[in-house]
């Protein structure tokens, strides 16, 4: 019986989603049983659209449909969270399994701390994540780089460090780091990024640590929650799932690669915020950057943070309606409220009509925050130290009192008005 802490190898039994997995099918093998037993209503995965370049969420309440969900689509750079609050409300009349990125689960919840979703009713499969690759640029890196049409490539993958395609007469890979010096490869916020297995969902499982026989062929499964623990035993009853022990040689070279990405998003992090300059030049950096900004309000619809019935944004007193660029005070808001829990998504970034590298300048300012105040976004149900507002309430007494002091009724609760 698995329990919480267990490192597994498992595959599916199930001859359907063998065909179309990404490695042992262990995924959509333990949604299919958590469907068949009514333990989720429905599933919340992404599955290819049009192309490889469309991932799209997709929302299973059969297990019939499950098998065209399966594989990995390195180009999916969708984050569901803000799906599941905005149309399926915050999951609180349902129970919904999701497949997850660490920024998804991330974003689970900080949606969570905000009363948006009810994460009682969440179940998480966590998928280990290297980094994901803008669908745009995938294309234009396809057609340079490898100099084949992008719409004859019916396959991606990423392994052993390689950016992989396959297309009609042939395959090609090029190493993720070189595509990564001319300007290509994963997304800026996937190269910062250090949730590379997602420990805060129920099960992370990847491809990292499988070796031997069952390379290619297994899963690998960290069982991360009794919730996990439950599901994995559920579905290997139900002959859908068959698990064994990892490897430990496979358990160890996880574990070094894990650290090795690590580093290099370490690394990345300093070269991204040293180039942004410090203190009065990085303020002038981000104003000059931001002041192409059309006022699209993508940046908040996107971002898992914002979630305000009023969004400060749209007060005249601060913004001036009808102005184009908005005053900087527009991007200052957005620093003040998001910063300090911002999961470094990149959706405020690759929604952008103007090309403002939104993410970095909000990754830079928590990770200072990170710093000062010991608060890290996404892991845990933990509150940053100024989140600790209702919102209704706190617009209420705005209106009553007048007074936009609302944190004196955090830092000093005798206070209040
Ligand atoms: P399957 O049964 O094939 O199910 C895959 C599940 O992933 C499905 O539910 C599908 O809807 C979902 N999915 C597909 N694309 C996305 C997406 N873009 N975002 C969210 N969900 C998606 N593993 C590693 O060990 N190292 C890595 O570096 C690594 N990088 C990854 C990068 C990306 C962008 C993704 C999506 C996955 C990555 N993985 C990585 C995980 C690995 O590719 C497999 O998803 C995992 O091992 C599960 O395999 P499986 O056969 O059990 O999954
Ligand atoms: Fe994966 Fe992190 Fe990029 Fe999200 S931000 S897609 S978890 S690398
Ligand atoms: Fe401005 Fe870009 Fe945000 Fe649109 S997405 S409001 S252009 S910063
Ligand atoms: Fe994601 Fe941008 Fe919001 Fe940060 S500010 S959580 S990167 S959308
Ligand atoms: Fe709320 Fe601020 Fe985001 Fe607007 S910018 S939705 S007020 S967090």
């Amino acid at each position: 019986m698995a329990k919480k802490g267990d490192m597994l190898y498992a595959w599916t039994n199930d001859a359907d989603i063998k065909k179309k997995a990404e490695l042992g099918g262990a995924v959509t093998a333990i949604w299919k049983h958590a469907l068949d037993t009514k333990a989720v209503d429905a599933v919340l995965v992404i599955s290819r659209g049009k192309d490889l370049y469309d991932a799209k969420p997709t929302l299973v309440r059969t297990s019939a449909e499950l098998a065209n969900t399966a594989g990995s689509l390195h180009c999916g750079t969708l984050l569901l969270p803000k799906l599941v609050k905005k149309y399926l409300e915050g999951s609180e009349n349902m129970k919904l399994g999701v497949t997850v990125k660490g920024c998804d689960a991330m974003a689970f919840y900080e949606l969570a701390k905000r009363k948006q979703i009810n994460l009682d009713n969440v179940v998480m499969i966590g998928v280990n994540c290297g980094g994901s690759v803008s669908p745009v640029l995938a294309r234009k890196m396809i057609a340079d780089k490898y100099g084949v049409d992008p719409d004859v490539v019916h396959k991606e993958e990423i392994d052993k460090g390689q950016f992989i395609i396959e297309y009609e007469g042939g395959h090609k890979g090029i190493s993720v780091d070189e595509l990564e010096e001319h300007g290509y490869g994963r997304r800026s916020n996937c190269r910062r990024c250090k949730m590379k297995v997602p420990r805060q969902a129920d099960l992370a499982c990847g491809n990292w640590g499988v070796i031997g026989e069952k390379a290619g062929k297994a899963t690998f499964v960290e069982v991360c929650s009794e919730k996990g623990a439950n599901l994995v035993n559920g579905a290997v009853k139900s002959g859908v799932l068959a698990t064994e022990p990892a490897n430990p040689k496979g358990l160890d070279i996880r574990g070094k690669v894990e650290g090795a990405m690590l580093k290099l998003g370490e690394k990345w992090r300093k070269k991204d915020f040293e180039a942004l300059g410090e203190g009065k030049d990085r303020l002038k950096k981000i104003m000059s950057e931001t002041s192409r900004c059309i006022k699209c309000y993508s940046c908040i619809s996107a971002c898992p943070i914002c979630y305000c019935v009023d969004c400060t944004t749209k007060n005249p007193s601060y913004i001036t309606p009808g102005e184009i660029p908005p005053n900087f005070m527009f991007h200052l808001i957005r620093f003040a409220h998001i910063a300090p829990s911002c999961v470094n998504c990149g959706q405020c970034q690759e929604l952008c009509p103007a090309e403002i590298p939104n993410a970095l300048f909000m990754h830079a300012q928590q990770v200072e925050l990170e710093k000062m105040f010991g608060h890290t976004p996404g892991i845990s149900m933990e509150l940053p130290i100024l989140a600790y507002a209702e919102e209704r309430v706190e617009r209420e007494r705005l209106h009553n009192t007048g007074s936009d002091m609302i944190y004196l009724n955090v830092f000093n609760p005798m206070k209040q008005h």
